[in-house]
C-alpha cells in the first residue's frame, strides 16, 4: 500500500480525514505546528491530535527540530505560482531554522520562535499564512521523503478559514522539490461532519487559527 504522511494541525480536523484516506493509503500523522501560540494551546491541540490518531490506529510523529525550508524559485515579488512570497525572504527559506524553539514571551519550546523568525516582517494576511503553510508543509515533505513516504497531505485542506487554492499550490510545490507526491483532495466539505465527530469524542476545539495575531483576530 501506498504511504502517506499526513501533516495534522489538529485532532479535530483530522476526524474525517484520516478514515477517507485510510482506505487508499497507509497513512501516518505528523504534529508539526510552531505557529501555535501559547504553549498551553500547542499543547492541548496535540493532546486532541493524539486522541485522533490512536481512535484510528495510526502513528503520531512529533519532530522536534524545525529543520530545512526549501528555496523557492524565486525570492522576491511575485513566486511563479503566483504566490507572493515577501521581500527579504530568500536567507530564511534557505537556511536552517533555529533546533530550539524556545519562545521569548512564552518560554515554550514547541518552535513559535521559529514561526516569528521565519515570518519576518511578513505580519499581514494573507501573505503571512502563506508562509505558515510553507513552513510547515516543507517539515512535513522533508520528513516524508527521508522516511521512504511517497505522498504527503495536511488536515489544513478541511478548513473554510484558509487560503484554499494557495495550499495546495505550495503543497504542490513543495512535494516537486522533495521529489514526492502531495494528494490534494477538497476536503472542505467534510468540515461541518469534523465539528460533530469532535463534540461526540469530547475533543479540544480552539477558538482561533494559531499564531497570537490570529488570537487578536488579525
Ligand atoms: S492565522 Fe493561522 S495560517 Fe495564518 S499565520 Fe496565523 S496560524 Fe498561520
Amino acid at each position: 500500500m501506498k504511504r502517506l504522511l499526513l501533516h495534522i494541525c489538529c485532532g479535530p480536523c483530522a476526524t474525517p480525514i484520516i478514515p477517507n484516506l485510510n482506505s487508499e493509503f497507509e497513512v501516518a500523522g505528523f504534529y508539526y505546528n510552531p505557529n501555535i501560540f501559547p504553549e498551553t494551546e500547542f499543547e492541548n491541540r496535540l493532546a486532541s491530535a493524539k486522541k485522533v490518531a490512536e481512535f484510528n490506529g495510526i502513528q503520531l510523529i512529533v519532530p522536534k527540530l524545525p529543520g530545512v525550508i526549501p528555496a523557492p524559485d524565486r525570492v522576491e515579488g511575485k513566486a511563479p505560482t503566483g504566490i507572493y512570497v515577501g521581500k527579504g525572504l530568500d536567507s530564511r527559506l534557505r537556511g536552517n531554522d533555529k533546533e530550539s524553539g524556545n519562545d521569548k514571551e512564552s518560554g515554550n519550546d514547541n518552535g513559535y520562535e521559529s514561526y516569528l523568525d521565519f515570518i519576518g516582517e511578513t505580519k499581514k494576511k494573507p501573505e503571512r499564512c502563506l508562509l505558515c503553510y510553507r513552513k510547515r508543509l516543507a517539515k512535513a515533505a522533508e520528513y516524508a521523503s527521508e522516511n521512504n513516504f511517497e505522498y504527503f497531505s495536511t488536515t489544513l485542506l478541511i478548513s473554510p478559514f484558509q487560503y484554499h487554492t494557495e495550499l495546495k499550490i505550495i503543497g504542490e510545490e513543495i512535494a516537486h522539490k522533495f521529489g514526492i507526491k502531495f494528494s490534494y483532495q477538497d476536503f472542505r466539505p467534510l468540515y461541518g461532519e469534523s465539528r460533530e465527530i469532535s463534540k461526540a469524542m469530547n475533543l479540544y476545539l480552539q477558538k482561533y487559527c494559531g499564531c497570537k495575531f490570529s488570537r487578536k483576530r488579525k
